[in-house]
């Protein structure tokens, strides 16, 4: 993937440095509704690689769920853009999501609303509560905001087994898809489905926000290759539904723990993992990823 040279967003804040400004302790109180790439599993995986006591992670996943004490709701200071090559790498595929739904909203006479993305190291004030690197990447509605410690490529590389840079870049563009969905309204049903729907049928839901996701970010690599954006070297997309696989809640579980609980599915298996961001690949339209429809996902 040729990424050099291409246009790097503006919207990002690297506070890498510790800049995060107030409220950086505030709690274990975990704020509802922030969304991620992967599941509790990947807490766990990732935990054990960051040395995390796991049940600290688990701990916080469950605060999620509304009991517990409320979230700080500080969002960080802005930060400086970001200059080196990892922190470019971001700026760019960022930088083309805001070209692609710029463009794709401005053809249907909408406006996109771009998100900011804070790049943090370790732990960092969100208005969702605080993040922790251990949970992966993560988009936080309240504050419209994306955020990655880039620790977790080395953790998608090394523990599960996806490498390259586009499947890097698939996270990101997953991360925006939730952001879209957030703009579409639909993060706000599921907040009140949260409240009034069964453990096990929440996460059913979850499965479809998080596939949809996928799909998304499929349709981001179509249009972004479409428009003058990426040069996609062969293997691109093959690293994106490698990483889309690798974090199958199946094969997750499957790694961590030797057995699998499709109940427990938060994110869809790595078939449906892999068959929806397809989907979106190669229909190239949002209408494709209407994963709520009813029937099976
Ligand atoms: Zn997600």
């Amino acid at each position: 993937m040729k990424w050099e040279g291409q246009r790097e967003s503006d919207n990002v804040d690297d506070l890498r440095d510790g800049g995060g400004g107030g409220g950086g302790r505030g709690g274990i109180g975990l704020g509802g509704g922030r969304i991620g790439i992967g599941g509790i599993v990947i807490a766990l995986l990732a935990s054990w690689a960051f040395g995390i006591n796991p049940m600290t992670v688990l701990g916080l996943l469950g605060g999620m769920d509304g009991g517990g004490q409320a979230p700080t709701q500080v969002s960080p200071q802005p930060g400086p853009p970001p200059t080196d090559e990892g922190g470019r790498f971001v700026r760019s595929v960022l930088g083309s999501t805001e070209d692609v739904w710029g463009n794709y909203f401005a053809a249907r006479q909408q406006q996109y609303q771009a998100p900011r993305l804070t790049l943090f190291r370790g732990r960092t004030p969100t208005a969702c509560g605080t993040g922790e690197a251990a949970m992966g990447p993560f988009y936080c509605p309240a504050d419209q905001r994306v955020y990655i410690d880039l620790a977790f490529y080395d953790t998608l590389r090394d523990r599960l087994g996806a490498p390259g840079d586009f499947a890097q870049a698939y996270v990101i563009a997953h991360e925006v898809g939730h952001h879209l969905q957030n703009l579409q309204g639909t993060t706000a049903k599921m907040d009140k489905a949260r409240q009034r729907v069964s453990e096990k049928d929440y996460n059913a839901l979850s499965v479809r926000l998080e596939l949809q996701a996928d799909c998304y970010s499929g349709v981001w690599a179509k249009l972004s290759q479409e428009g003058r954006g990426w040069r996609l070297e062969p293997g691109d997309i093959e690293e994106a539904l490698n990483a889309a696989s690798q974090i199958g809640d199946d094969t997750l579980q499957r790694r961590s723990q030797g057995t699998v609980v499709p109940e427990s599915f938060t994110h869809g298996s790595s078939e449906q993992r892999v068959r929806w961001f397809r989907r979106g690949l190669e229909a190239g339209e949002l209408k494709a990823c209407d994963t709520f429809a009813a029937g099976p996902v």
